[in-house]
């Protein structure tokens, strides 16, 4: 006869390629029974999979009878907000006292979409100096977060689709609703560009079957997350494309927008979202750098690139960065200008690692 584990990893095997550990579902259960006020956090900046698997996870702790809250570092992006759950949550920069309360007050923290505390920023040390037992759900390379329990896969292309077979293991699907099924699809969409990258897993296509039985209207989702824009985003992309620099012995290419830029467009929070995918679609492009002034001194840089071409690499090692192969960023202390410096200096250690 087997053994109710043996048949629950069984079931688990038939339905979806990824599995996860039985055990760690176990302890993630255990931990979750035992919990009372719960407290879900994602990394700053946070995008449509850290909001995603947020809000869904929250609100399905909620159908338990968990006292559960999503609280980050900062705001939403604008094209985010109508997201279930987006408005109902704590944001440091908005509201640091009852942040601060919620992780003090909390026996359980979810860590959402991130490998390293570092990524939390104005949260990290909160969450570090909390007694609360942690468990960790990621799809970022080389976790560096201790925790209770460690879900890392990063061979899955979103935080939200683990979060689903992490429910669906645990039996937890039937405490989805339409709206934290939305919220998961959201997460699934935005790391995936809709489907057109990292999305040759067929367990995606399970997860959003399931989704749509649950009643989301996927079209809808994605016109109001990929294909909705303000003026300034639309006049941003444009300008930014135009002056779009080629480096191309390098096969890469530059964005860049200075403070200045960014005013008389009226930037707000998102307008740049997806502007460092667009020269990808060169094919003589394998890689492509966005630089974005954030501050007197500071310059936030992004990556993407096509292939087995690493940009998490030039991120770590150049511009105090990270993340996945194909998408990564960091950041430069100093001038937009000596920025772009210092990527043209370190541009050629790369050129090695091109095919
Ligand atoms: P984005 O370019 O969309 O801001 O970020 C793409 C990916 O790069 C994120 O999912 C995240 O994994 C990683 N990333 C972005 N900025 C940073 C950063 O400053 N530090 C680290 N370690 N990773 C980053
Ligand atoms: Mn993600």
């Amino acid at each position: 006869m087997p053994t109710q584990k043996t048949s629950a990893n069984e079931r688990a095997r038939s339905r979806f390629q990824t599995v996860i550990e039985q055990e760690l579902i176990d302890r993630l259960k255990t931990l979750v029974l035992a919990a009372r006020n719960i407290v879900v956090t994602c990394h700053v900046s946070p995008d449509g999979d850290a909001l995603g698997s947020s809000c869904a996870l929250a609100a399905v702790l909620r159908t338990l009878g968990k006292e559960a809250r999503v609280v980050t570092a900062d705001c939403a992006p604008r094209a985010l907000q109508f997201l279930p759950g987006v408005r109902d949550i704590v944001a440091s920069t908005r509201q640091p006292e009852t942040a601060a309360r919620l992780i003090e007050q909390a026996d359980l923290i979810f860590c959402m979409d991130f490998n390293d505390l570092k990524r939390l920023d104005r949260l990290e040390p909160l969450v570090r100096a909390s007694q609360a037992r942690r468990v960790v759900i990621d799809h970022h390379l080389d976790p560096s977060i201790e925790a209770d329990v460690l879900i890392s896969h990063p061979e899955v292309s979103s935080t939200s689709a683990l979060l689903y077979i992490v429910l669906w293991q645990a039996y937890w699907t039937r405490n989805l609703t339409r709206s934290s099924a939305a919220c998961i699809y959201t997460g699934m969409m935005t790391d995936t560009g809709n489907f057109s990258y990292n999305s040759n897993d067929p367990d995606l296509y399970l997860i959003i079957h399931d989704l749509m039985l649950k009643g989301i209207d996927k079209d809808n989702l994605f016109k109001l997350v990929m294909n909705t824009s303000s003026e300034s985003r639309i006049r941003i992309m444009g300008y930014g494309q135009y002056r779009m620099q080629l480096f191309k012995q390098h096969r890469a290419a530059l964005i860049m927008l200075s403070q200045a830029e960014l005013d008389e467009f009226d930037y707000g929070k998102g307008d740049t979202e997806g502007l460092v995918n667009v020269p990808l679609a060169m094919p003589d492009v394998t890689y492509s750098v966005f630089m974005r002034e954030d501050g007197p001194d500071t310059v936030k840089v992004s990556m993407r690139s096509k292939g087995d071409f690493s940009v998490s690499r030039i991120c770590e090692d150049c511009f105090s960065g990270g993340g996945h192969a194909n998408a990564a960023g960091g950041e430069f202390k100093g001038s937009l200008a000596e920025a772009v410096t210092h990527l043209i200096s370190v541009l050629p250690n790369y050129d090695q690692y091109l095919s």
